[in-house]
């Protein structure tokens, strides 16, 4: 299940569905409503969701760590982006050295970046 926690009290808020599909959550004591409607927040929201259920991330560390997981997920983001321009101008047949070299670097900080959000978890296990 997808929980996000409450930005006030903490608590884990269920992601809920609203009627045109949009995902929302509410915390009742608070009463507060988060909706997410544009497409940007809702990729971001999957994005997070899938890396907290891959890396088993337990709900009380993702409470704690929200936005130095969310700090990861943005870096990835960027790289990632950073990668795919660059490869897109390296070319094929005569491949820019310095390009080459660049992306190969974002690629072991976008592995470093994976190990973290993998650390957060067995930190949590302990
Ligand atoms: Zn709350």
């Amino acid at each position: 299940m997808s929980f996000l926690p409450c930005f006030l009290c903490g608590r884990r808020l269920e992601k809920r569905t609203s009627k045109t599909g949009k995902p929302y959550f509410v915390c009742d004591p608070g009463g507060i409503q988060i909706f997410v409607r544009r497409q940007d927040g809702i990729e971001r929201l999957e994005e997070f969701m899938c890396a907290v259920e891959k890396n088993a991330i337990p709900f009380e560390q993702h409470a704690h760590r929200l936005f130095e997981i969310q700090a990861i997920l943005s870096e990835i983001r960027g790289i990632k982006g950073e990668i795919e321009k660059l490869e897109s101008e390296i070319g094929i047949f005569f491949p820019d050295q310095d390009k080459t070299r660049a992306s190969n670097s974002l690629k072991t900080r976008l592995e470093t970046l994976h190990g973290e959000l993998k650390e957060l978890a067995e930190k949590s296990t302990r």
